[in-house]
């Protein structure tokens, strides 16, 4: 398929062909941090009605192919949930595995939709291999479509993330799991862009990858065709903030087009209780992340309820970053307590009879915590995104199989020497 976009810097209004320069992430302007958004030379939103999954909305996103598999999100409503809050337009984007609902994403969670999309934009001609940083399952879903497609994968998780790689179809032998010893997240981060700093490896990107913003938006596309409608709310447990910032770039195409109303869905976005750099610097409206010591946000994130939702060094403060998105959409955040979330998912276990990861725990409490604050309308269209499900039942249903790594790091040996000896280069 013919590539069907150009890249335009938010900040001064650049335009690049991703054609010539394969996989650009910045601006090369002089200026600060800015996002770089897509603008698809298909203005209206139009779904390939024959087509399932992501693949669905290929016209909204920046790929050069479509895979055969193609994740999908599922959209529903749960009477009881619903009648238990007093709200009429309920509606839950389930992301994972649900064999019962024909559901979706075998690996459990959001972060396919991101493999399946960046993945689909690399040139054809690329032989290096792509480096992830992850915190689990960013890093899963990437082993699962690197193996199936045989792409150069290398990806990099800390320790603790360990127990979350697996796949469900043997890992091939061009990916490969790279683990960082006592480390956390933002650890990983680094470790991956030290490695890209060499050949054969270049990174993935993270939140400025066009790619993996617009693969995750298309849970709100899926949304609104869901509700027929923009909906008015849109709730999501946030780490970097990436899916939110996708969910806020979406719905400004939904607008454009218009066929599904002309209004900015409010974002309602929550973090668990011992991990709150975005929320603490959103509740004091500052484009700036509160200052941490290290190591006392390093012990806070690998204590958090949920490890996915403590990045250290979120995309919070660039031009067309999450204080803008929650600045225009006129945003809220939440922190429910690991309590809160907890119950949050047994509910949703008992009626639903599925699994909910802990950051869909933690955004299923915050809808909770929205209705006791009055923040929503009960009649107004909600959107919430359960970003991941459907593991332990994955687990249950024999379809796992754990991730071998095949390279270890300490903490020390993040140096360009050891880098090389450890890799073999
Ligand atoms: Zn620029």
């Amino acid at each position: 398929m013919a590539l069907s976009y150009t890249l335009r810097c938010v900040e001064c209004g650049k335009v690049f062909d991703d054609v010539e320069k394969g996989f650009l992430l910045n601006c090369d302007e002089n200026h600060g941090p800015a996002m770089l958004q897509a603008d698809y030379s298909v203005d209206g939103f139009e779904p390939v009605a024959s087509v399932k999954g992501i693949y669905r909305y290929q016209n909204w996103l920046p790929i050069r192919k479509t895979f055969e598999r193609s994740p999908e999100t599922i959209v529903f409503q749960n009477e009881t949930i619903s009648e238990k809050l007093g709200l009429e337009n309920l509606y839950f984007a389930f992301n994972g595995y649900w064999p019962e609902r024909n559901g979706g994403m075998p690996t459990a969670s959001f972060k396919e939709l991101e493999a399946a999309s960046v993945l689909a934009r690399l040139p054809e001609t690329e032989q290096r291999s792509i480096v992830i940083s992850s915190a689990g399952n960013t890093g899963r879903a990437f082993l699962e479509y690197g193996s199936q497609f045989k792409i150069n994968t290398m990806v990099v998780v800390p320790e603790f993330a360990l127990p979350q790689m697996w796949t469900t179809i043997p890992k091939a032998d061009c990916v490969k799991l790279v683990v960082l010893k006592d480390a956390d997240y933002f650890d990983a981060i680094q470790l991956a862009n030290h490695i890209c700093e060499l050949e054969p490896y270049f990174p993935e990107g993270g939140a400025k990858n066009v790619a993996r913003r617009d693969g995750m938006g298309t849970v709100m596309l899926a949304g609104t065709e869901a509700i027929n409608a923009i909906p008015d709310h849109y709730f999501q447990a946030v780490g970097s903030g990436t899916g939110a910032i996708a969910a806020w770039e979406m719905a400004w195409r939904l607008i454009t087009d218009g066929q599904f109303g002309q209004h900015l869905p409010r974002l309602h976005l929550s973090q668990a209780e011992s991990f709150t750099i975005l929320a603490d610097a959103w509740a004091k409206q500052s484009r700036t992340l509160p200052e941490i010591p290290e190591e006392e946000a390093r012990a806070a994130a690998m204590k958090a309820y949920s490890p996915v939702l403590s990045n250290r060094k979120p995309p919070y403060g660039p031009t067309g970053g999450l204080f803008d998105a929650l600045a225009e959409s006129l945003g809220l955040f939440y922190v429910p307590t690991d309590e809160q979330a907890k119950r949050a998912g047994e509910l949703f276990q008992d009626l639903e009879g599925i699994d909910l990861d802990k950051a869909a725990e933690v955004c299923l409490a915050s809808l909770f915590n929205a209705v006791a604050e009055k923040t929503i309308n009960p009649k107004d269209n909600i959107l919430v995104n359960l970003t991941g499900g459907g593991a332990l039942r994955a687990k249950a249903d024999g379809k796992t199989i754990p991730a071998t790594p095949d390279f270890y790091f300490t903490k020390e040996q993040d140096n360009m020497d050891d880098i090389k000896a450890i890799l073999g280069l």
